[in-house]
């Protein structure tokens, strides 16, 4: 009987309670490790027999887990190449052995310890983690080879000796330490094939299961069945983005589709991705149908190096913008067992990022140009996303303008080009400069929209979550243009087009109305001031400055300048001084005069949503006081 010890040549005596420690959040990636070898070992079988240097039955390949609660064992097997004594010294205790060094070398290298950890595939040795020894039976595929059994128990020492298997293969044979017998479970070793191993290319059995099979006729000739026991495989060995686009229909994407995320509704459209130069990548990129919270629906790309699904926390390798896409993404060039400072400065990550990017924006083209109302359809949708990415990376941008839509409160959606030349006829003001209103809420705002559809402009709808961003960006980017929210100031002081209109009211009277404003409304905050508007406007008008406004939205979203949001809301009253109230005010007596003033404020601080509590219930009061 051959045996032999002997020792692993390795300079750190204490490596594996190190693995252990640090790993210690990712323990279950053993098994995504482990099933890997065996697939790989499955499919270099597969290649020799097409290559023709194996003439023998192949069979049929497929990786096994199985978990023996009494032995407190766990055995991953298939029916691969094996390995030979002399090839498990070369591959185990040299090659295995210097994926653990070099962990240990990068472990001492870097200043963080998390920058390495859970991005560091260890390969064979990762069954360390959660077995105090680990044992292999092997068979090597080639001719008169002898079976080989390894043993090892963690520490730097191994033995070989004459292994049991009678049939081509390897068996690597966990014996489970005290704290990981959670993995003896068979709903824990389910999870994490699920997680890592559903797309692998090699069938992967784990269990068996019943099923109802045919069993000829019963004496009326009604068709029988019965239950049988077969293999449980829990693999999708042909997922949708190992196939060419050709090759598939709608109804296969959407298959895929619900299986990666059984409960989530139909997605809109989706990118199947496939470049081989100047890096490998495949995948499929879903567009979902958003739902309110961002941040829940992030994480949903799931990334795969060759089928073994490897994270779902893209963020390096996926655009920013594109991460509230659905789908997958493969790619054997993506360096997976690295640190995330690698990854982000890694060249092929950055190519993969703009390829992306790119593939993204050629699909949303494609769709305006082909479909321009379906695309239209879809905007409350993609919108967010083509915004987003409009802001945060300006090749998509300049892309995107061609497809980039905006909203008005009527619904009908335009595109950049096409807005500036429905709204510059009125909406230009006397120093050539265009603007463009907005409301960030239709409903509240009605009544400044209205003065503002008195004077034939057009109001945007922004009332997205990225809306307070987009719109400076618009700012920056299109030329001699602004955008101001429709209760920013006075219908004929939003869009100025001839030096301001004298109202005619003498100085002394103007000074008075002030007065009687500010002693009504008695509020710091209020500014009141006497402006000629149309006659038809409102008597009062209440509106913030758009700078102010949006330091307080911009901080209000955490962008940094807290000492705006921390400012009092300061507001514009407006009085107008062309309206018929304002002449009557002027002639009533002190006391009416106060009554007629409150009101007219209280009725704007109406019109703008902002008559709340106390003052409300006085509001209301008050004007059934004066029906009466
Ligand atoms: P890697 O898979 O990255 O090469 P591992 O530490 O996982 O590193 O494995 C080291 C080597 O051991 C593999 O390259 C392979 O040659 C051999 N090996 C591991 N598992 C098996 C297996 N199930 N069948 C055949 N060879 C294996």
């Amino acid at each position: 009987m051959v045996q032999e010890k002997g020792t692993i040549s390795i300079n750190t005596e204490n490596i594996f309670p190190i693995i252990k420690k640090f790993l210690y959040s990712d323990h279950e990636i053993f098994l995504r490790e482990l099933v890997s070898n065996a697939v790989d070992a499955s499919q270099k079988m597969k290649r020799l027999a097409t290559l023709g240097h194996y003439s023998k039955d192949l069979g049929e390949l497929k990786v096994k887990v199985a978990v023996d609660a009494a032995a407190k064992t766990l055995t991953i097997s298939d029916n691969g190449i094996g390995m030979t004594a002399e090839e498990i010294k070369k591959y185990i205790n040299q090659v295995a052995f210097s994926g653990a060094t070099e962990f240990m070398e990068k472990f001492k290298e870097a200043k963080d310890a998390n920058e390495i950890i859970g991005r560091f595939g260890l390969g064979f040795y990762s069954a360390f983690m959660v077995a105090e020894k680990v044992e292999i039976q092997t068979l090597s595929y080639q001719d008169g080879a002898e079976p080989a059994r390894w043993t090892c128990d963690g520490s730097t020492s191994f033995e070989i000796s004459e292994g049991s298997r009678t049939e081509r293969g390897t068996d690597v044979i966990l014996y489970l330490n005290a704290d990981s017998e959670e993995f003896l479970e068979e709903h824990r070793i389910s999870d994490i094939l699920n997680k890592y191993a559903k797309f692998l290319p090699v069938p992967v059995q784990f269990g068996t299961k019943t099923e109802r099979v045919p069993d000829g006729e019963d004496e009326e000739g009604k068709p029988k069945y019965k239950s049988v026991e077969v293999d449980n495989i829990i693999n999708n060995t042909n997922p949708v983005w190992t196939k060419a686009p050709s090759e598939l229909k709608d109804e296969d994407y959407l298959d895929f589709y619900r299986e990666l995320y059984p409960f989530s509704d139909e997605p809109l459209f989706w990118i199947h991705l496939n470049v081989d130069y100047p890096f490998n990548l495949t995948g499929v990129l879903y567009f979902p149908k958003l739902k309110n919270d961002f941040e829940v629906q992030k994480n949903k790309i799931k990334l795969f190096s060759r089928q073994v699904f490897i994270t779902d926390e893209v963020k390096d390798i996926v655009p920013e913008f594109l991460l509230l896409l659905h789908g997958v993404i493969d790619s054997p060039d993506i360096p997976l067992n690295v640190s995330r400072s690698f990854l982000q400065a890694d060249s092929n990550v950055k190519k993969i990022n703009s390829y992306i990017s790119r593939k993204v924006a050629d699909k949303l083209s494609e769709l305006f140009k082909k479909d321009r109302k379906a695309y239209e359809e879809k905007w409350s949708d993609i919108g967010i996303f083509v915004k987003y990415g409009a802001i945060s990376d300006e090749k998509f941008y300049e892309k995107a303008k061609e497809f980039l839509l905006l909203e008005n409160t009527a619904k009908e959606k335009y595109t950049l080009e096409e807005y500036s030349i429905k709204t510059k006829d009125f909406q230009t003001d006397k120093d050539g400069q265009l603007v463009y209103l907005y409301t960030a809420d239709a409903e509240r705002q009605d009544s400044y929209i209205q003065e503002a559809k008195k004077k034939n402009y057009d109001v945007l709808l922004m009332n997205t979550a990225i809306d307070t961003h987009f719109i400076h960006h618009l700012e920056t980017r299109l030329e001699k243009t602004s955008l101001k929210r429709v209760d920013a100031d006075v219908i004929d002081k939003l869009i100025v087009k001839e030096d301001t209109a004298k109202h005619t009211l003498t100085e002394e009277e103007t000074t008075k109305l002030k007065a009687i404003f500010d002693k009504a409304i008695n509020n710091p905050a209020m500014k009141v001031e006497v402006e000629s508007l149309p006659t038809d406007a409102m008597p009062v008008t209440i509106t913030m400055e758009e700078w102010m406004r949006r330091m307080k939205d911009m901080s209000r979203m955490g962008g940094g300048m807290n000492f705006y949001g921390a400012m009092p809301d300061n507001y514009k009253v407006a009085v107008n001084a062309n309206h018929k109230i304002v002449s009557k005010i002027l002639a009533a007596d002190e006391a009416q005069q106060t009554a007629m003033a409150k009101q007219s404020f209280d009725l704007a601080m109406l019109a703008q949503g902002l008559l709340k509590g106390a003052d409300l219930t006085a509001f209301v009061q008050r004007s059934v006081e004066v029906m009466g």
